[in-house]
């Protein structure tokens, strides 16, 4: 269908380029421990412009971990992180805040600022926007993540689904080049995950990089890239959706995906 020729243009453009076939993330036999405890042992992948990345695995194989690695929340011994390139370690907080969004499972907005607040906040302090460019900029993403009519209401007046919404606004109005989610549906009562979901879906089409910790595995069926099963703070298995789901490799991935879905 269309999807695979749009696949096969890009890649087609990416060789013309040369250059531009380096990966918009990549992450390097990264090893991280808390005290004696290792936790992340030798983890590599790269992960290209508008790839979206699906991460399940038990609790406390280092999902969060790896996440908090890449946008630097949390040190790293050993390994290497390059955003475009460039090591995350080598870059200032701001130019990471930016380029680099994140969407938590517990949704932190700030309880005494409105919606529109909760977003102009990071363009004014981060990007130092006017504020009249950064209530227009912050609209814009209200409304693309269908709240424009709640720009005013304060988070205790919104669902959960709209709060998360709002999170994912904000992290879109720094335009960053990848965004992290990690468990963005997870502390949500049932019926409002499918709106998140929608959204997400939205933006993975429109052609966000996305690194993407859930156990939704309609949204990893529909959206995915590549699925990735983390276990003990090592990849197990990436690949293809279809392929984990469908035909895994290991007998730990089918056991494990089993229980999801
Ligand atoms: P997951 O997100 O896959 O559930 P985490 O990355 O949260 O896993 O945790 C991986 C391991 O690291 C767990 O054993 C957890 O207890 C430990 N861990 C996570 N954060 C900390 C921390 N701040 N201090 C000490 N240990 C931590
Ligand atoms: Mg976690």
């Amino acid at each position: 269908g269309t999807e695979a020729s749009d696949t096969d243009t890009a890649s087609a453009d990416a060789a013309t380029a040369g250059a531009a076939s380096q990966p918009l993330l990549r992450v390097e036999d990264l090893q991280k421990s808390y005290g004696d405890e290792t936790v992340l042992r030798g983890i590599s992948f790269d992960l290209d412009k508008r790839d979206v990345e699906v991460i399940i695995g038990p609790s406390g194989s280092g999902k969060s971990t790896m996440l908090r690695c890449v946008n630097r929340l949390t040190e790293f011994q050993g390994g290497a992180i390059y955003l475009d390139g460039e090591s995350v370690m080598a870059m200032n907080d701001n130019d990471l805040r930016r380029r680099v969004g994140m969407v938590f499972q517990d949704i932190n907005l700030f309880a005494h600022l409105t919606a529109l607040q909760n977003v102009t906040l990071g363009l004014r302090k981060v990007r130092g926007m006017g504020k009249e460019a950064a209530r227009e900029k912050a609209m814009d993403q209200l409304d693309r993540v269908g709240l424009a009519s709640q720009a005013d209401s304060y988070p205790a007046e919104l669902s959960g689904g709209q709060k998360q919404r709002v999170g994912i606004a904000r992290a879109l109005a720094m335009d960053p080049e990848l965004l992290l989610f990690d468990e963005p549906t997870s502390a949500l009562d049932p019926e409002l995950v499918g709106e998140v979901l929608e959204v997400m879906r939205d933006l993975a089409e429109g052609g966000m990089t996305m690194l993407v910790v859930t156990h939704e595995m309609g949204f990893a069926r529909r959206a995915a890239s590549s699925l990735m099963f983390l276990d003990e703070g090592r990849i197990v298995e990436r690949g293809p959706p279809e392929q984990l789901f469908d035909d895994p490799e290991h007998d730990r991935t089918a056991e494990f995906l089993q229980r999801l879905t």
